[in-house]
């Protein structure tokens, strides 16, 4: 079985409204790229600052200028649509309790769990860059990796998406010269303890690092830590839907993984992959 659970119906960026994205023709698109790539369950994950209920957990000068839909909305459209009910929310350390609340008063089939801002930095979005401030990597890695640990021991989300996100811009952005094993251990064993499934993503393959999400020797190191995994695009639009999951497909085969997460209500079970 394949399976995209990360994905945007709407594309990122301020120029677009629900309306125009969150529609059953819209839907169709991406059903129809699932069954051209042999994508059996879909399920569609938005982010969780694109709605106003977002600013009861944070109140990022980001999220302000984002949050302008309504979650029950959205809710009730996916429930609508054979698509599975996911959305893709940020850990953010200390608000632990006004996310719960947040995903609990809705019927998700599952959570993923995002960390895309270290602090009041990001490391994906060049506005709020996380080394623009002479940030050095290794302190930028420590805490990406530190704030992951977290977002895995909370119990908060079903899914870790991007595991290594803080390599999206590739030689953009300095790196630090330890090996990256040295970043990624506390967080497999917080993943190890947690039980969260880790998220395969080709998203990468699009950015700048031009790699999948995670990286090989942190899939290993998963592997040799029990974890289970998830598969997902992080398409943005239809023509993403199963982007490149030959490449996903066969780095998990060759650690020996024979087995994908699949979810509904928020419980989880293992279907054969392929
Ligand atoms: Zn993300
Ligand atoms: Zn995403």
């Amino acid at each position: 079985m394949l399976t995209d659970y990360h994905l945007h119906l709407r594309p990122d960026g301020s120029d677009t409204t629900p309306e125009e994205f969150f529609t059953a023709a819209n839907v169709e698109r991406y059903l129809d790229a699932a069954r051209g790539a042999g994508v059996e369950e879909l399920g569609v994950s938005e982010h969780v600052y694109r709605f106003h209920q977002a600013l009861d957990v944070w109140r990022h000068p980001f999220w302000v200028e984002q949050a302008t839909d309504d979650l029950d909305a959205y809710c009730e459209f996916v429930r609508s649509t054979p698509l599975r009910l996911g959305v893709e929310a940020d850990f953010i350390p200390g608000a632990e309790d006004r996310i719960r609340n947040l995903l609990e008063e809705r019927d998700f089939d599952y959570v993923v769990g995002s960390v895309h801002f270290v602090g009041d930095v990001a490391v994906d979005h060049p506005d709020y860059d996380a080394w623009g401030t002479g940030g050095d990597p290794d302190r930028v890695w420590r805490a990406f990796f530190g704030f992951m640990a977290e977002a895995a021991r909370s119990g908060l989300f079903d899914i870790l998406a991007h595991p290594d996100l803080v390599k999206v811009w590739g030689a953009d952005r300095p790196r630090p010269e330890r090996d990256p094993r040295f970043y990624y251990e506390p967080l497999v064993e917080a993943i190890a303890e947690s039980g969260i499934a880790v998220e395969v993503s080709t998203a990468g393959l699009r950015k700048p690092v031009g790699e999948l999400y995670p990286s090989r020797a942190f899939a290993e190191m998963c592997v040799e830590a029990g974890a289970s995994f998830a598969l997902s695009s992080d398409a943005h639009a239809p023509e993403h839907v199963g982007y490149e999951y030959g490449r996903a497909v066969e780095l998990l085969e060759e650690l020996g993984v024979g087995e994908i997460s699949v979810f509904e209500s928020r419980q989880r079970r293992l279907e054969p992959l392929g």
